[in-house]
Protein backbone atom coordinates (compact mmCIF):
# COMPACT_ATOMS: atom_id res chain seq x y z
CA UNK A 1 0.00 0.00 0.00
CA UNK A 2 1.31 3.27 -0.79
CA UNK A 3 -0.20 7.12 0.33
CA UNK A 4 -2.53 8.65 -1.41
CA UNK A 5 -1.69 12.39 -1.74
CA UNK A 6 -4.56 14.88 -2.06
CA UNK A 7 -4.03 16.49 -5.91
CA UNK A 8 -6.11 19.99 -4.69
CA UNK A 9 -7.81 21.43 -1.94
CA UNK A 10 -10.45 23.29 -3.02
CA UNK A 11 -12.67 26.09 -1.19
CA UNK A 12 -16.81 26.30 -1.62
CA UNK A 13 -17.77 27.71 -4.88
CA UNK A 14 -20.31 30.89 -5.04
CA UNK A 15 -23.69 29.64 -3.61
CA UNK A 16 -26.95 29.36 -5.60
CA UNK A 17 -30.51 28.55 -4.76
CA UNK A 18 -31.93 24.89 -5.69
CA UNK A 19 -35.42 26.53 -5.55
CA UNK A 20 -36.31 28.47 -2.54
CA UNK A 21 -35.23 26.01 -0.25
CA UNK A 22 -31.24 24.66 -1.06
CA UNK A 23 -28.86 26.92 -0.66
CA UNK A 24 -25.69 25.11 -2.37
CA UNK A 25 -22.31 25.27 -3.56
CA UNK A 26 -21.83 22.92 -6.70
CA UNK A 27 -18.75 21.30 -6.44
CA UNK A 28 -19.45 18.93 -8.79
CA UNK A 29 -19.42 19.33 -12.19
CA UNK A 30 -19.07 23.30 -11.48
CA UNK A 31 -15.74 23.60 -10.40
CA UNK A 32 -12.80 22.84 -13.35
CA UNK A 33 -11.37 20.04 -11.85
CA UNK A 34 -13.90 18.26 -10.69
CA UNK A 35 -15.55 17.13 -13.99
CA UNK A 36 -18.17 14.30 -14.35
CA UNK A 37 -15.56 12.46 -16.14
CA UNK A 38 -12.77 12.93 -12.78
CA UNK A 39 -15.33 12.37 -10.28
CA UNK A 40 -17.56 9.47 -12.09
CA UNK A 41 -19.65 7.61 -10.50
CA UNK A 42 -19.95 11.13 -8.50
CA UNK A 43 -21.41 13.08 -10.93
CA UNK A 44 -22.91 15.92 -9.27
CA UNK A 45 -22.59 17.00 -5.67
CA UNK A 46 -24.41 20.08 -4.12
CA UNK A 47 -23.19 21.01 -0.50
CA UNK A 48 -25.45 22.82 1.57
CA UNK A 49 -23.50 24.36 3.73
CA UNK A 50 -25.14 25.38 7.37
CA UNK A 51 -27.63 28.24 6.73
CA UNK A 52 -30.43 29.81 8.59
CA UNK A 53 -33.88 29.68 7.45
CA UNK A 54 -36.23 31.56 9.29
CA UNK A 55 -39.92 30.38 9.59
CA UNK A 56 -42.16 29.78 7.05
CA UNK A 57 -45.72 28.58 7.12
CA UNK A 58 -44.94 27.58 3.56
CA UNK A 59 -42.32 25.15 2.77
CA UNK A 60 -39.58 26.14 1.21
CA UNK A 61 -38.11 23.81 -1.26
CA UNK A 62 -38.19 22.93 -5.18
CA UNK A 63 -41.34 21.65 -6.92
CA UNK A 64 -41.93 18.80 -9.08
CA UNK A 65 -38.89 18.18 -11.66
CA UNK A 66 -38.26 14.71 -13.46
CA UNK A 67 -35.03 12.94 -13.21
CA UNK A 68 -33.32 9.92 -15.49
CA UNK A 69 -30.30 8.28 -15.54
CA UNK A 70 -28.52 8.13 -12.71
CA UNK A 71 -29.56 7.95 -8.11
CA UNK A 72 -29.94 11.17 -5.91
CA UNK A 73 -28.66 10.91 -2.81
CA UNK A 74 -29.31 13.17 -0.32
CA UNK A 75 -28.00 12.99 3.12
CA UNK A 76 -29.06 15.65 6.31
CA UNK A 77 -26.46 16.74 8.86
CA UNK A 78 -28.96 19.45 10.07
CA UNK A 79 -33.08 20.39 9.19
CA UNK A 80 -35.28 17.73 8.29
CA UNK A 81 -36.22 17.33 4.22
CA UNK A 82 -39.18 15.65 3.12
CA UNK A 83 -39.49 13.78 -0.58
CA UNK A 84 -42.03 12.37 -2.72
CA UNK A 85 -41.72 10.73 -5.99
CA UNK A 86 -44.09 9.56 -8.64
CA UNK A 87 -43.95 5.77 -7.82
CA UNK A 88 -45.58 6.75 -4.95
CA UNK A 89 -42.21 6.68 -2.65
CA UNK A 90 -41.43 9.59 -0.25
CA UNK A 91 -40.04 10.33 3.14
CA UNK A 92 -38.55 12.24 5.57
CA UNK A 93 -34.92 12.79 6.85
CA UNK A 94 -33.73 14.23 9.50
CA UNK A 95 -30.04 14.78 11.06
CA UNK A 96 -27.78 11.73 10.48
CA UNK A 97 -30.39 10.02 7.94
CA UNK A 98 -29.91 9.54 3.68
CA UNK A 99 -32.61 9.09 0.89
CA UNK A 100 -31.11 7.27 -1.65
CA UNK A 101 -33.45 7.31 -4.96
CA UNK A 102 -32.81 5.87 -7.98
CA UNK A 103 -34.39 7.27 -10.63
CA UNK A 104 -32.97 4.65 -13.32
CA UNK A 105 -35.67 5.05 -16.11
CA UNK A 106 -37.54 8.36 -14.69
CA UNK A 107 -39.62 9.56 -12.02
CA UNK A 108 -40.90 13.29 -11.24
CA UNK A 109 -40.24 14.54 -7.50
CA UNK A 110 -40.30 17.22 -5.03
CA UNK A 111 -38.01 18.10 -2.72
CA UNK A 112 -39.25 20.35 0.27
CA UNK A 113 -38.17 21.31 4.04
CA UNK A 114 -40.63 19.02 6.67
CA UNK A 115 -43.84 20.92 7.65
CA UNK A 116 -43.16 21.15 10.93
CA UNK A 117 -39.64 21.82 11.04
CA UNK A 118 -40.67 24.50 8.06
CA UNK A 119 -42.68 26.43 10.83
CA UNK A 120 -40.29 26.43 13.37
CA UNK A 121 -37.43 27.04 11.14
CA UNK A 122 -33.28 26.05 11.86
CA UNK A 123 -30.35 25.24 10.57
CA UNK A 124 -30.24 23.88 7.19
CA UNK A 125 -27.31 21.62 6.23
CA UNK A 126 -27.37 19.36 3.63
CA UNK A 127 -25.76 17.31 0.86
CA UNK A 128 -26.92 16.30 -2.84
CA UNK A 129 -24.76 14.02 -4.65
CA UNK A 130 -25.38 12.39 -8.20
CA UNK A 131 -24.44 9.26 -8.43
CA UNK A 132 -24.45 8.25 -12.43
CA UNK A 133 -25.54 4.82 -13.66
CA UNK A 134 -23.94 2.19 -16.10
CA UNK A 135 -25.73 2.27 -19.51
CA UNK A 136 -27.36 -1.33 -18.58
CA UNK A 137 -29.34 0.19 -15.50
CA UNK A 138 -30.14 3.44 -16.71
CA UNK A 139 -33.49 2.32 -18.06
CA UNK A 140 -34.08 0.14 -14.96
CA UNK A 141 -37.11 0.43 -12.64
CA UNK A 142 -37.03 3.58 -10.08
CA UNK A 143 -36.35 2.59 -6.73
CA UNK A 144 -36.08 4.23 -3.06
CA UNK A 145 -33.96 3.44 -0.34
CA UNK A 146 -34.37 5.56 2.86
CA UNK A 147 -31.87 4.64 5.39
CA UNK A 148 -31.77 5.95 8.79
CA UNK A 149 -29.08 6.66 11.40
CA UNK A 150 -29.54 3.41 13.17
CA UNK A 151 -29.14 1.17 10.32
CA UNK A 152 -25.91 2.68 9.15
CA UNK A 153 -22.95 0.32 9.72
CA UNK A 154 -20.98 1.93 12.71
CA UNK A 155 -17.41 1.28 13.12
CA UNK A 156 -15.65 2.96 16.70
CA UNK A 157 -12.43 3.70 16.02
CA UNK A 158 -9.65 2.96 18.75
CA UNK A 159 -8.17 5.62 20.99
CA UNK A 160 -11.41 7.35 21.29
CA UNK A 161 -10.92 8.95 18.18
CA UNK A 162 -14.76 8.71 17.10
CA UNK A 163 -16.82 6.69 14.96
CA UNK A 164 -17.43 5.80 10.99
CA UNK A 165 -20.71 6.01 9.88
CA UNK A 166 -20.79 3.35 6.67
CA UNK A 167 -23.35 4.47 4.22
CA UNK A 168 -22.56 2.82 1.16
CA UNK A 169 -19.23 0.21 0.91
CA UNK A 170 -17.21 -0.92 3.57
CA UNK A 171 -14.95 0.74 5.88
CA UNK A 172 -12.40 -2.32 6.84
CA UNK A 173 -14.97 -5.13 7.88
CA UNK A 174 -18.19 -2.77 8.56
CA UNK A 175 -21.20 -2.68 5.87
CA UNK A 176 -23.12 0.12 4.51
CA UNK A 177 -26.72 -0.27 3.96
CA UNK A 178 -27.43 0.92 0.57
CA UNK A 179 -27.08 -1.21 -2.26
CA UNK A 180 -25.75 0.19 -5.47
CA UNK A 181 -25.21 -0.44 -8.71
CA UNK A 182 -21.17 -0.04 -9.40
CA UNK A 183 -19.09 -0.32 -6.45
CA UNK A 184 -18.69 2.88 -4.14
CA UNK A 185 -17.85 3.98 -0.66
CA UNK A 186 -19.55 6.43 1.13
CA UNK A 187 -19.24 7.29 4.63
CA UNK A 188 -19.47 9.93 7.23
CA UNK A 189 -16.05 9.89 9.71
CA UNK A 190 -17.27 11.64 13.16
CA UNK A 191 -14.11 12.48 14.41
CA UNK A 192 -12.76 13.57 17.90
CA UNK A 193 -10.48 16.72 18.52
CA UNK A 194 -7.54 14.88 17.58
CA UNK A 195 -8.75 11.52 16.57
CA UNK A 196 -7.58 9.78 13.64
CA UNK A 197 -9.00 7.83 10.71
CA UNK A 198 -7.23 5.72 7.95
CA UNK A 199 -8.50 4.93 4.84
CA UNK A 200 -7.60 2.50 1.86
CA UNK A 201 -9.45 2.70 -1.37
CA UNK A 202 -7.91 0.98 -4.78
CA UNK A 203 -5.95 3.43 -6.53
CA UNK A 204 -7.91 4.08 -9.63
CA UNK A 205 -11.14 4.68 -7.78
CA UNK A 206 -12.00 8.60 -7.81
CA UNK A 207 -11.66 9.70 -4.48
CA UNK A 208 -12.48 13.22 -2.27
CA UNK A 209 -13.96 14.50 0.57
CA UNK A 210 -15.82 16.99 2.05
CA UNK A 211 -15.21 18.78 5.25
CA UNK A 212 -18.77 19.34 6.77
CA UNK A 213 -17.91 20.44 9.95
CA UNK A 214 -14.75 21.06 11.67
CA UNK A 215 -11.06 21.00 10.87
CA UNK A 216 -8.85 18.28 9.34
CA UNK A 217 -4.97 17.58 8.80
CA UNK A 218 -4.64 14.97 5.68
CA UNK A 219 -1.53 12.61 5.36
CA UNK A 220 -0.11 14.56 8.44
CA UNK A 221 0.63 17.69 6.49
CA UNK A 222 -2.38 20.07 4.59
CA UNK A 223 -4.79 21.61 7.07
CA UNK A 224 -8.30 21.66 5.76
CA UNK A 225 -10.87 24.29 7.28
CA UNK A 226 -14.82 23.24 6.86
CA UNK A 227 -16.59 23.49 3.93
CA UNK A 228 -13.86 22.50 1.47
CA UNK A 229 -13.32 19.87 -0.55
CA UNK A 230 -10.07 17.54 -0.79
CA UNK A 231 -9.30 15.58 -4.26
CA UNK A 232 -7.14 13.16 -4.36
CA UNK A 233 -4.70 11.64 -7.06
CA UNK A 234 -5.75 8.35 -8.52
CA UNK A 235 -2.73 7.04 -7.20
CA UNK A 236 -1.59 5.16 -3.96
CA UNK A 237 -4.06 4.12 -2.21
CA UNK A 238 -3.86 4.85 1.37
CA UNK A 239 -4.31 8.39 3.43
CA UNK A 240 -5.07 9.34 6.96
CA UNK A 241 -7.34 12.17 8.06
CA UNK A 242 -6.32 14.02 12.04
CA UNK A 243 -9.20 16.12 13.33
CA UNK A 244 -8.01 18.99 14.86
CA UNK A 245 -11.40 19.84 16.39
CA UNK A 246 -14.47 18.01 16.63
CA UNK A 247 -14.56 17.28 12.61
CA UNK A 248 -17.56 15.63 10.70
CA UNK A 249 -16.26 14.37 6.71
CA UNK A 250 -17.70 12.92 3.85
CA UNK A 251 -15.88 10.27 2.24
CA UNK A 252 -16.87 9.19 -0.99
CA UNK A 253 -14.46 7.09 -3.43
CA UNK A 254 -15.91 4.81 -6.33
CA UNK A 255 -14.93 2.97 -9.17
CA UNK A 256 -15.12 5.16 -12.48
CA UNK A 257 -17.92 4.04 -14.84
CA UNK A 258 -15.83 4.27 -18.41
CA UNK A 259 -18.31 5.31 -20.69
CA UNK A 260 -19.53 8.68 -22.46
CA UNK A 261 -21.63 10.88 -20.43
CA UNK A 262 -24.35 12.66 -22.20
CA UNK A 263 -25.76 15.13 -19.56
CA UNK A 264 -28.57 18.30 -19.82
CA UNK A 265 -30.23 19.22 -17.32
CA UNK A 266 -31.95 16.52 -14.87
CA UNK A 267 -31.12 14.03 -17.60
CA UNK A 268 -27.39 12.20 -17.73
CA UNK A 269 -27.24 9.47 -20.18
CA UNK A 270 -24.93 8.11 -22.57
CA UNK A 271 -26.00 9.87 -25.83
CA UNK A 272 -27.42 12.62 -27.10
CA UNK A 273 -30.22 10.79 -28.93
CA UNK A 274 -31.12 9.07 -25.56
CA UNK A 275 -31.24 12.57 -24.14
CA UNK A 276 -33.53 13.81 -26.41
CA UNK A 277 -35.83 10.92 -25.92
CA UNK A 278 -35.69 11.79 -22.32
CA UNK A 279 -37.32 14.78 -22.97
CA UNK A 280 -39.78 13.53 -25.66
CA UNK A 281 -41.01 10.90 -22.40
CA UNK A 282 -41.20 13.60 -20.25
CA UNK A 283 -42.97 16.49 -22.28
CA UNK A 284 -45.60 13.27 -23.41
CA UNK A 285 -45.88 12.36 -19.29
CA UNK A 286 -44.05 8.57 -19.79
CA UNK A 287 -42.50 10.10 -16.33
CA UNK A 288 -46.31 9.30 -14.58
CA UNK A 289 -47.94 12.07 -12.37
CA UNK A 290 -47.22 14.20 -9.39
CA UNK A 291 -49.00 16.53 -7.91
CA UNK A 292 -47.27 20.15 -6.91
MN1 LIG B 1 -34.29 16.32 -7.73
Amino acid sequence: MSVKNAEKIIAPPQYHFVGDGFRVHNFIPGVRELSMKRMSPFILLDYGAKFYFPPSDTPRGVGVHPHRGFETVTIAYKGKVEHHDSTGAGGIIGEGDVQWMTAASGVLHKEYHEKKWSKKGGDMHMVQLWVNLPSQYKMAAPKYQAITNDMMGKHTLPHNSGTIEVISGYYENTKGPASTFTPLHMMNAKLNKNGKAEFSFPSEYNTGILIVEGAVKINGSASVRVNNFVLFENAGETFTIEAQENSVVLILSGKPINEPIAAQGPFVMNTREELVQAFTDYSTGKFGHLED
